[in-house]
């Protein structure tokens, strides 16, 4: 994922909430709420602080620090992502939502034969809207969203990780239903032969298999429809560019991997359409359809790259003029801007990186 648009960015802290649920899971919004003026933020935080506290207090074998990390981490009124943003992607879009949101929202007929899938993964080439789709299902799906990003925990000190791992699990268990959303799983899901493996990611994994596990099993043993089951609601779903990175054992307990291919030509002219509606341009459909070849192999964050760039060269062309042009007189966009633009936005996939995500899809992959 570009860090800039990840829900993650580089802190390890992801510090927005998903307030979809009718029910709120009791963690206040860690950015001041503009409804309730009475409250200042000072008491909003005291309160959060109190509500957290009181939580831990009831979960046995926690770390506390490790739990306070972990709040930090759920996703609150992150910049709602929906699904119609998310240009093409049109088969991942229904694989999501039937195999996370619905379950979601109607847990009441995915029962039985119809029980959810407890780990998703959606693989494919960087910046082809992975994390759009993960932060879609944030806003979609009434769940407590736990956007970790793998980085965040790796700690350097020994053991700290696991009990990161650990009070993951048993809050994503106490705010259930939930998604722990994990972004680069393949940095602590590597498989156990890379040479790079050490002590303490082997650890991490383990550990992280294991509260997987855990839960599945929980749910196996409850009977169908019993409270319990929806109590231990939690999926995990995840994302990679180095799908091959990860370990067979990982591997297996994503029942759903869904590949996210570079864009489609159509897709691609939605989404340049769509970035460039903004904007006073004169572009026209047949001029669309030319860059359509232009752009094969783009990615959507490439294309995106690729619309911002195009937008500054009527400003370019200013130079220092640019500082005393009204607003009003600044020409519009044109082809010959984006034509320039594409000398300097490449593609960031290869045609042989291509073909080795497409080799993993037909041999790993979920259709579709
Ligand atoms: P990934 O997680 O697959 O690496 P992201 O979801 O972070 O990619 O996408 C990076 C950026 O590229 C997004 O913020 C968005 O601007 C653009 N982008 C990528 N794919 C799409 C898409 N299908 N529709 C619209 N924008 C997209």
């Amino acid at each position: 994922a570009t860090p800039t648009n990840s829900i993650n960015s580089n802190s390890s802290v992801s510090r927005k909430r998903l307030v979809k649920s009718p029910t709120p899971p009791p963690v206040a919004p860690t950015e001041p709420a503009p409804k309730e003026p009475e409250v200042s933020p000072d008491d909003e935080k005291a309160l959060k602080e109190a509500l957290e506290d009181e939580i831990i207090d009831q979960m046995r074998g926690i770390d506390r620090t490790a739990a306070k990390q972990i709040f930090s981490e759920i996703v609150v009124h992150g910049d709602e992502v929906h699904w119609d943003d998310i240009a093409g992607l049109e088969s991942a879009k229904s694989s999501l939502k039937e195999a996370v949101v619905y379950p979601f929202l109607r847990p009441d007929l995915f029962r039985g034969l119809r029980e959810p899938v407890r780990g998703m993964l959606l693989f494919g080439p960087p910046g082809t809207g992975k994390t759009m789709l993960a932060r879609a299902v944030a806003t979609e799906s009434n769940s407590t969203f736990f956007s970790i990003s793998a980085s965040s925990l790796t700690s350097k000190y020994l053991g700290e990780s696991e009990k990161l791992v650990r009070a993951l699990f048993a809050i994503a268990k106490k705010l259930s239903p939930s998604i722990v959303f994990v972004d680069e799983i393949d940095s602590i899901m590597g498989s156990r032969n890379n040479d790079g493996e050490n002590e303490s990611s082997r650890r991490i994994k383990n550990e992280f298999l294991i509260q997987w596990s855990s839960l599945s099993n929980a749910a196996a043993g409850n009977k169908e429809g019993s409270e319990d089951e929806e109590d231990e609601r939690v999926l995990v779903l995840a994302a990679t560019n180095l799908p091959w990175s990860i370990d067979e054992a990982a591997r297996r307990r994503f029942v759903r991997r869904q590949y996210i291919p570079l864009p489609e030509p159509e897709t691609r002219k939605k989404q340049l359409n769509k970035l460039l509606a903004h904007q006073t341009h004169t572009l026209t459909e047949d001029d669309f359809e030319e860059l359509l070849a232009l752009t094969d192999g783009y990615s959507g964050s490439d294309i995106t790259s690729l619309a911002k760039d195009a937008a500054m060269g009527p400003l370019r062309e200013l130079g220092d003029k640019l500082l005393f042009t009204p607003r009003d007189q600044i020409r519009p966009i044109k082809l010959q801007d984006v034509k320039n633009s594409l000398e300097y936005i490449k593609p960031s996939v290869s045609k042989e990186g291509l073909t080795e995500y497409e080799d993993w899809a037909k041999k790993f992959g979920s259709s579709g």
